[in-house]
């Protein structure tokens, strides 16, 4: 197991979860599945054996995540601002989930930067900076909420698993592999979802929340994304969609609908590197995801203020949208004969 030589540090988690009278679970900023899940399996776990846990989110999240037992206790700090900043100034705790710094929660960084709460780190980011007072940081978990179980079931034993807390573990796993389909998936991601499933994770139930519960205007825009928006460039083995203010608004868009447009270029024949880009009023959202060792986090640090995983990654663009599609294209060349190893 992943943490078996990890003794001391869990030994030490332990400790800090024993002494703080207030213990903050938060994550980053437009948390996905893999945020969420970890969140709120942590809360869950942590809360049955009676830590003060409280889940600070930095904004909200998208409805297919909003089924998950637990989010209408989630302090949300875009909306609660004032007790979202206690909770976390006061916190003698704060466990920090998938994410490796604190800029990635946005305006709550500077918050989380003040407190005088011992900072714990949980995460599968590359690099994470110097800004925790303890670290479980592995690259090679297929999720943070894979993470989490490790470090949950090596301090307190395989039981403390609650069916809510096991459910919205296996969410983070889920999502964040691709439902088990990516190369971050290993053997062990695969017995730890076992092991959640034994604790009553309807999987079928589960998937259908997630995957099967959209409005008919997303499943328009993403029709509406492939037909006239995606342009694909086979000399690269790349493709890009490209939606406007417009776009979105046309399709009544709610928060979370482009989730998952950017793996839909990959199913093409030949693409090995998508990315998918959406004008928002003061930037254009930036989302890369490839197959095989074609790094998007080192082009999102070099080219969209981001940064993330090697086959998935994300940042934010401040060029207007049409500058943004022909820079693209610059990007492009600069890769192509890295994109044609
Ligand atoms: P998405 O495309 O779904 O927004 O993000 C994919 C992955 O990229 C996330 O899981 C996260 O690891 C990373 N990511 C997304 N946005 C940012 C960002 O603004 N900065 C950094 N450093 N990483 C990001
Ligand atoms: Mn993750």
């Amino acid at each position: 197991m992943l943490l078996k030589s990890e003794t001391n540090r869990i030994k030490e988690f332990k400790q800090i979860l024993d002494t703080s009278k207030s213990i903050v679970i938060t994550t980053h900023h437009n948390p996905d599945g893999d945020a969420v899940g970890s969140v709120l399996g942590l809360y869950h776990a942590l809360k049955e054996l009676g830590y003060p846990v409280i889940a600070v989110t930095p904004n909200g999240f998208p409805e297919f995540l909003s089924w998950m037992s637990g989010t209408d206790q989630v302090v949300r700090y875009s909306e609660k601002k004032n007790i979202a900043t206690k909770a976390i100034l006061e916190a003698d705790s704060i466990i920090c989930l998938d994410f490796n710094g604190f800029k990635r929660t946005e305006e709550m960084g500077d918050i989380l930067a003040q407190s005088k709460g011992k900072k714990i780190l949980i995460d599968h980011h590359p690099t994470p900076e110097n800004q925790f007072d303890l670290q479980f940081s592995y690259t090679e978990v297929s999720s943070t909420a894979e993470l989490v179980y490790e470090v949950l079931s090596s301090t307190f034993g395989s039981d403390v698993f609650t069916t809510d807390s096991a459910i919205c573990l296996f969410v983070g796993i889920m999502t964040d592999t691709g439902s088990f389909s990516y190369a971050c998936s290993r053997g062990r991601t695969f017995q730890i979802a076992g092991d959640l499933i034994s604790k009553g994770v309807d999987v079928e139930r589960v998937q259908g929340l997630v995957y099967n519960n959209f409005s008919a205007d997303r499943m328009r825009l993403m029709g509406f994304s492939l037909n006239e928006k995606m342009r694909v460039f086979p000399e690269y083995k790349a493709a890009c969609i490209t939606l406007t203010k417009e776009d979105v608004k046309r399709f009544n868009h709610k928060m979370g609908d482009t989730e998952g447009f950017v793996n839909l270029p990959l199913s093409i024949k030949g693409i090995i590197f998508s990315v998918l880009f959406v004008e928002h009023d003061t930037f254009v959202k930036v989302s890369l995801r490839s197959r095989g060792a074609f790094p998007v986090n080192m082009v999102s640090q070099k080219y969209y203020n981001g940064g993330g995983h090697t086959n998935a990654a994300g940042g934010k663009s401040f060029m207007s949208l049409s500058e943004v599609e022909s820079n693209f294209e610059t990007i492009l060349k600069y890769y192509s004969s890295k994109l044609n190893e």
